[in-house]
């Protein structure tokens, strides 16, 4: 028996007012649970507060993306780091008890930038569960040709028996006018969607550091003899 396809539908860089509230009466048109990583400036507004409520009332996970989502973590001072995480899980408090940290990848790409060692012990004394991505068709620049990418992705992930972890931006870039027939695009095909983060992008799960982790977690830097 073929068991349906696990697809793991995330949004980062809101709460966007414009955009986000499509995104949100997206899903719920085809009760779809979804994952919002959101942007601590972003947050620390009335409007952007009011959008998070309303995701995590409707069923959607809430999670931390950093408060400035400029630098990534790997090439920040230990103290900007701890700040990107600590100021936006203040602001998210009892929207985010689950405390799922995803880095900000700088374009999305995946490597040792993504953590500093600092911003990792951080995340696993506090318990967070840190996650990133594997299908990310960069709805950002292709707005109107991520659906094929992103289609495309998940049926290469269906083929190898990987659970896909899928990344679209709730940014008003226009990209998604085109969710409502993407999702009715997979929902033809045997998907299940799920709020659960596969071991394939978890770098650590509820503080316990798994074994991708050290893979995105820069090197510390030498102490150089030149001051
Ligand atoms: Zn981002």
């Amino acid at each position: 028996m073929v068991m349906p396809h696990p697809v793991t539908l995330t949004f980062d860089n809101g709460p966007e007012p414009g955009v986000t509230e499509f995104v949100l009466e997206t899903l719920a048109a085809r009760g779809i649970p979804a994952t919002f990583f959101l942007i601590g400036r972003k947050l620390a507004t009335p409007y952007g507060l009011a959008l998070a409520e309303r995701a995590r009332a409707a069923g959607h996970l809430i999670g931390n993306h950093t408060f400035f989502h400029q630098t990534p973590l790997g090439e920040a001072t230990d103290d900007a780091a701890a700040q990107e995480i600590l100021a936006t899980q203040d602001l998210l408090g009892d929207l985010a008890p689950e405390k799922l940290f995803r880095p900000y990848g700088n374009g999305g790409v995946l490597g040792p930038h993504l953590l500093s060692q600092s911003a990792r012990d951080l995340l696993v004394v506090g318990g967070f569960t840190c996650v990133v991505w594997n299908a990310l068709p960069r709805d950002y620049t292709d707005t109107q040709g991520w659906p094929e990418t992103a289609l495309g992705q998940i049926t290469a992930h269906r083929a190898a028996g990987v659970p896909s972890v899928l990344v679209l931006h709730d940014i008003p870039t226009g990209a998604m006018q085109h969710l409502p027939a993407f999702l009715d695009c997979l929902l033809a095909t045997d998907v299940r969607f799920t709020q659960e983060f596969p071991d394939e992008t978890v770098l650590v799960r509820a503080g316990l550091p798994s074994a991708l982790c050290d893979r995105y977690v820069a090197a510390k830097p030498e102490s150089s003899a030149f001051g």
